[in-house]
């Protein structure tokens, strides 16, 4: 068993994988400007869990693994394991200031859920459900980083993946060896895949109808996997040598990219299904999934929630605005959309339950659910909140801090003054909100938000459609009108 620190992440990465980056394949993902940053922010997070401050929420003894392992990793039993999880995710997002989406938590606690819920693994075969929970086993004792790969490329959404011009474009199976699949197609949207250890593919959405079996796969392979290869988006990251002059974007842009599998061996003990399309559209609900990685989701954007509500609060004192009626409302509505995020995870573990089939303790669905249906909502009014308190004052920035120490600093110190602040830590208040609304790394945050839980009307459709609380509320409102 090994809690990693970030010098062993590091070290594991230089493993032979074939990443590009405008057409160019990267030697050393470690050191690769674009994504540098990035890698040494994950790095950070893994040394966390070596700091004594920290140590005790972000690792626990596992019985069941036999040794200790990273907080995600642990099938919660009690309500008390599920606080401890959202305090680890807390951890880790506050690090980050909720700006890695993808932080290693994520996907551990995502393959933490689907090994809970081996069962539905068995149903379809036996080797299926003794590979996931092997795979799980196989991550937390060596604290494994990975990504994940839903979608299949855009293409022609009006039409079913095996009537596209190519049906090959998707990933499929082309082929079943003795040792296991060989899949050929593309997937994405893999963020942190350049450096991340291992992938996880599930396709999503759960929409598979008659015909595309061979494209209804689960299976997990090792980043260097032969004939695996990783294409980047323009990178995002600041490379200016003042943090101060893009605070978030020179820490944590954290790469998005396409993932192509070229005639890609998948061996049998890393296939958790296959070639199925009814197992495959039910395992996002069966396997209990959502709730799990919701926890970890609504933690997360609670962190990055706070820390906009801070920002745009010093933004209205920097400008002495912070008094006007209009700017009061703005932050009361930016303290709601905190605070109902906020309570989401508190009100899921409050009204959590245990699954009897596996002892796991799931928080409430419902209360997530709300979480990811609000999210898209909320962090695009928080950052048009930053805009409309930050007004001009977001464009007339030096180009870097350091002017204020030129022979022009003086001017700038007197054109930048704030109500009760001086030029310089005005200018570098409003930098920060810069990064957040107005720079690439911004926009790319406000696309992800919006996205990252899929599409919001299909996650809306499907909470009317699986709502708990449903009978409980019609009973309600039949016997209000039997009383009439
Ligand atoms: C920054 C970022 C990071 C991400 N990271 C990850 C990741 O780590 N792993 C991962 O797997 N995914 C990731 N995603 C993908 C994310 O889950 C998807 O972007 C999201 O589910 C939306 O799917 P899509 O991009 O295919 O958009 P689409 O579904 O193509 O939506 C685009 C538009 O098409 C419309 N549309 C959709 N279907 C149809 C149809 N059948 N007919 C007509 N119109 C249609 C939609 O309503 C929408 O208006 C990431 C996305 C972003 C933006």
């Amino acid at each position: 068993m090994t809690i990693r620190t970030g010098q062993q992440y590091l070290a594991g990465l230089n493993d032979g994988r074939e990443v590009w980056y405008d057409g160019k394949q990267v030697e050393n993902v470690t050191t690769f400007p674009p994504f540098s940053a990035a890698v040494r922010s994950t790095a950070m997070l893994y040394d966390l869990q070596h700091d004594p401050r920290y140590r005790d929420v972000l690792s626990v003894e596992s019985p069941e693994l036999g040794g200790r392992i990273g907080r995600a990793y642990e099938f919660p039993r009690t309500r008390d394991q599920l606080r401890l999880k959202r305090e680890a995710y807390i951890i880790w997002a506050e690090a980050t200031c909720g700006m890695m989406g993808r932080s290693p938590d994520f996907m551990n606690v995502m393959v933490s859920a689907l090994a809970a819920k081996q069962s539905f693994f068995a149903e379809f075969a036996p080797a299926r459900a003794e590979a996931i929970v092997n795979y799980h086993r196989h991550i937390a004792e060596r604290d494994l980083f990975l990504t994940h790969a839903l979608l299949d490329p855009q293409l022609d959404k009006g039409k079913r993946r095996d009537q596209q011009s190519d049906p090959g474009i998707p990933l499929r199976v082309v082929d079943r060896a003795k040792e296991g699949l060989v899949v050929h197609g593309i997937k994405r949207i893999a963020t942190a895949a350049p450096y991340a250890d291992e992938i996880l593919v599930w396709p999503f959405p759960p929409t598979f109808q008659v015909g595309e079996d061979a494209y209804a796969n689960v299976f997990a392979i090792p980043m260097n996997t032969p004939g695996l290869k990783t294409l980047c988006r323009p990178s995002f990251a600041a490379t200016s040598e003042s943090r101060a002059d893009h605070p978030l974007s020179s820490r944590f842009d954290e790469m998005d990219a396409t993932v192509i599998f070229d005639h890609v061996l998948v061996p049998w003990e890393r296939v958790f299904l296959h070639e199925d399309i009814h197992f495959l559209n039910r395992m996002y609900k069966d396997s209990r999934m959502r709730e799990l990685t919701a926890h970890q989701t609504n933690s997360r954007l609670e962190v990055k929630l706070g820390f906009l509500y801070a920002l745009i609060f010093r933004l209205t004192e920097a400008i002495g605005s912070d008094q006007k009626s209009d700017m009061m409302e703005m932050l009361g509505e930016a303290v709601a959309c905190v605070e109902v995020i906020r309570s989401t995870t508190r009100s899921a573990e409050e009204q959590a339950t245990v699954d009897p089939e596996n002892g796991v303790m799931y928080p409430d669905l419902f209360a997530l659910q709300a979480g990811r249906a609000l999210g898209p909502v909320y962090y695009p009014k928080l950052v048009d909140m930053l805009k409309r308190v930050g007004g001009g004052g977001l464009i007339q920035l030096p180009v870097s801090l350091s002017e204020f120490d030129s022979p022009i600093g003086p001017d700038l110190e007197r054109s930048l003054r704030g109500a009760n602040s001086s030029g310089r830590d005005k200018a570098k208040l409003f930098k920060l909100a810069w990064d957040v609304c107005g720079s690439e790394f911004g926009a790319r945050h406000e696309l992800y938000e919006m996205n990252y839980a899929g599409e919001r009307s299909a996650l809306l459709a499907g909470i009317q459609r699986e709502y708990g609380r449903k009978a409980y509320y019609s009973a309600f409102l039949d016997k209000f009108l039997e009383d009439l």
